[in-house]
């Protein structure tokens, strides 16, 4: 199979040359025609100027050689009279005439009896013809039939080239002798075609002398037709003829080569060869328009292909995500109440060994927790779904509560863990304090994790450049360090340090990764310093907008931190029985009154019935949902405050929440600092 784009090009170049050929030949042949046009107009004008100077001479040479004829007709009618006078006569001629040279008188012996004008002619007189070969016949003939004869272009006796013509005369009825003239018809016919430069005019005798000639004619460039021909039969007698040639020239202008032709043949062949360049690019262009035609309808059949594709991987894809959300809600919810119940019992009276299987269930129940948490965060990552929320917060107000959860289990493994913060550490920024908090908890989960002895240190540092603020925070431990060569995949998707067999630390690689998501979502950014055996530096980079001093919100309020609230009635709408169990059990604790129900609808009832200072409302119920039964609650301009329970995280659901006219939305599964929040902003 050849190449396409040379077989395009050879029939592109083929078209093209078939296009400037044709173009080529049309121009030849309106050249060729103009051409010949112009030859056939040369023509013409030559055989009008022929006629006209072949006339004109004709007569003249007629009018000659007459007024010879005139002149032997007065002396034959006055019957020799009028020849005493012939001589008066012929100055006369000769005067009016320049065309005759001399004229004289022969009689009949041959001699030459008389000459007009003498001077210059005495050799002349007295000559006796006879003796001249070509003289002799001739004149004897023409005397005896009485017709003029007229002899070949010759050679004069007393000098000089002259045609010779005898007009015989009889008298007293014999033969008397001839009047004989030499012409030279030069001078006169120079006169008629004065001031004509396009031709040449030639004119020979019969024996081929050239006689007379007017310019010279352009021999090299004649052709058979531009040569006028035209005979004079000027002694019928002797069959003697005269032939006049008149043609172009030496001077004269041909038009078969002027400019403007030549201008336009030129102009005809470049129009031919510019034809030939535009159709091989008009062809080239519409192949490359259907090549392109074919090539964007393959590419609009590959991406419906494509989008089929996509579409169908959405589809596994969101039955996926679905399937993980499900199930990772489904573990949630049990863990969580193992949780509480964990807590439950930690506040009943242990001994030292249950207490430390208790602590042992908390650890793996939290990190199956962890866990979970962390592969949906994954999957929330991968979908887009992660939302920010936007609060108003403190970030060593936030840090301080990630330290106080966590100093309790440093402190059981005999670790320092100490926090420094810069003197500004008091601005409030707007931003996600969830995320804030994950990103330090990942972090200082990691050193506890990885510091056998010594401790950890978490260091903040604010500074606040025009409207926002750059918050930088180290997590610094004295554990077992990063080996130089992992230092760089850390941050990626499972990857752990320590992944053989035996390994020595639990965990999935996943933390680090999302850290570092969430910091990319945020313009954050992450990175480590780590030495193998003395330990390692996270640092992050994150910054807020400045919250306005005036209008700042915090999402906790500064003071007034209770952890009981005696007198305070709770409404639970939970289906679940467990959860009702754990949230009942922690309000006892706080001194909360509470009251269960486990449905909507029972729950709008409950509220027509009595009073209560908040109501937890969880979203899936049977019947009637939480958004139904919190919408109804308004309707009946029942204004108490209503939290949200549900392990649904997205923002459309929070913002749902939000619009039926719920005050504040807790995500499952609930811890009890989470509750404590809760309550000190609504109770
Ligand atoms: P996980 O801790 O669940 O294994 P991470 O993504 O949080 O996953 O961390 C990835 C790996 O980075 C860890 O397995 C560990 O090898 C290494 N690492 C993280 N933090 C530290 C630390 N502070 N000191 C030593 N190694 C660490």
């Amino acid at each position: 199979m050849g190449n396409p784009f040379k077989k395009n090009l050879r029939s592109g170049l083929f078209y093209a040359a078939v296009v400037a050929s044709i173009c080529f030949l049309m121009v030849f042949l309106i050249w060729n025609k103009y051409v010949k046009s112009l030859e056939e107009n040369e023509q013409e004008q030559l055989q009008m100027q022929g006629d006209f100077i072949a006339q004109k001479i004709g007569r003249s040479i007629h009018t000659d050689i007459q007024s010879l004829e005139n002149l032997k007709g007065r002396i034959e009618e006055t019957n020799g009279e009028y020849f005493d006078y012939w001589e008066y006569d012929a100055q006369n001629i000769l005067s009016q005439n320049p065309a005759y040279i001399f004229i004289e008188w022969i009689d009949s012996t041959m001699i030459i009896r008389k000459i007009e004008p003498k001077e210059g002619n005495e050799a002349a007189l007295n000559l006796d013809i006879s003796n001249i070969e070509y003289r002799r016949e001739e004149w004897l003939r023409h005397a005896a039939d009485s017709s003029t004869n007229v002899t070949p272009w010759s050679e004069m006796t007393q000098g000089g080239k002259a045609f010779l013509v005898d007009a015989p005369v009889y008298y007293d009825g014999r033969f008397q002798g001839t009047i004989t003239a030499g012409l030279d018809f030069t001078q006169h016919f120079d006169r008629m075609l004065m001031g004509m430069e396009d031709y040449a005019v030639e004119i020979h005798d019969e024996e081929g002398s050239l006689f007379y000639s007017h310019n010279q004619p352009a021999e090299s460039s004649l052709k058979e037709g531009q040569v006028f021909t035209h005979q004079y039969d000027v002694d019928p007698g002797d069959a003697q003829v005269w032939t006049l040639h008149l043609m172009p020239s030496s001077g004269a202008v041909s038009p078969r080569y002027n400019l403007e032709g030549l201008v336009w043949l030129v102009l005809g062949v470049l129009i031919s060869l510019l034809l030939g360049v535009l159709t091989y690019y008009f062809l080239r262009l519409s192949q490359e328009t259907k090549r392109i035609g074919e090539f964007n309808e393959k590419l609009v059949a590959t991406n419906q292909a494509l989008d089929i594709e996509r579409e169908k991987e959405q589809k596994a894809s969101r039955s996926k995500t679905d399937f993980i959300s499900t199930m990772s809600h489904e573990i949630r919810t049990p863990l969580n109440a193992i949780i509480g119940l964990i807590y439950l019992l930690r506040e009943s009276d242990l001994a030292a060994k249950e207490a430390d299987l208790l602590d042992r269930m908390e650890f793996s129940s939290k990190n199956l927790l962890s866990l979970v948490n962390d592969i949906l965060e994954v999957d929330k990552i991968e979908s887009g779904k992660t939302v920010f929320k936007e609060e108003v917060f403190l970030p060593a107000r936030e840090l301080e509560k990630v330290v106080k959860v966590f100093r309790p289990e440093f402190e059981r493994k005999g670790l320092f863990f100490n926090m420094e913060a810069d003197g500004n550490d008091n601005y409030k920024v707007v931003g996600d304090p969830g995320k804030f908090n994950q990103i330090v908890t990942n972090l200082v989960r990691n050193a506890y994790k990885f510091t056998p002895s010594g401790g950890v240190v978490i260091r903040l540092k604010t500074s606040v450049e025009g409207k926002s603020a750059r918050v930088n925070l180290e997590v610094s431990d004295s554990g077992i360090g990063i080996p130089e060569e992992k230092v760089k995949g850390i941050f990626d998707r499972f990857s752990q340090v320590d992944s053989g067999v035996g390994r020595k630390y639990e965990g999935t690689g996943l933390g680090l990764s999302i850290t570092r998501q969430i910091l990319d979502l945020m313009n954050g950014e992450i990175s480590v310093e780590s030495r193998e055996g003395e330990g390692s530096t996270f640092k992050v980079h994150m910054q807020y907008p400045l919250a306005e001093p005036e209008t700042a919100k915090e999402t906790e309020s500064d003071a007034n931190h209770r952890i009981e609230f005696p007198g305070a009635s709770v409404l639970i709408a939970e289906d679940n029985a467990m959860n009702v169990f754990i949230l009942k059990q922690m309000l006892d604790t706080m001194e909360i009154k509470s009251t269960s129900v486990e449905d909507g609808k029972a729950a709008v009832e409950c509220l027509k019935k009595e009073q209560f200072d908040l109501v937890l409302m969880d979203i899936h119920m049977p019947e009637v949902d939480g958004f139904t039964a919190t919408r109804q609650i308004r309707k009946m301009n029942i204004n108490t405050p209503v939290v949200a329970l549900s392990a649904n995280v997205t923002r459309e659901a929070i913002e749902q929440a939000n619009s039926v006219g719920m005050q504040d939305y807790v995500t499952k599964p609930f811890n009890r600092e989470r509750l404590i929040e809760v309550f000190n902003k609504f109770l």
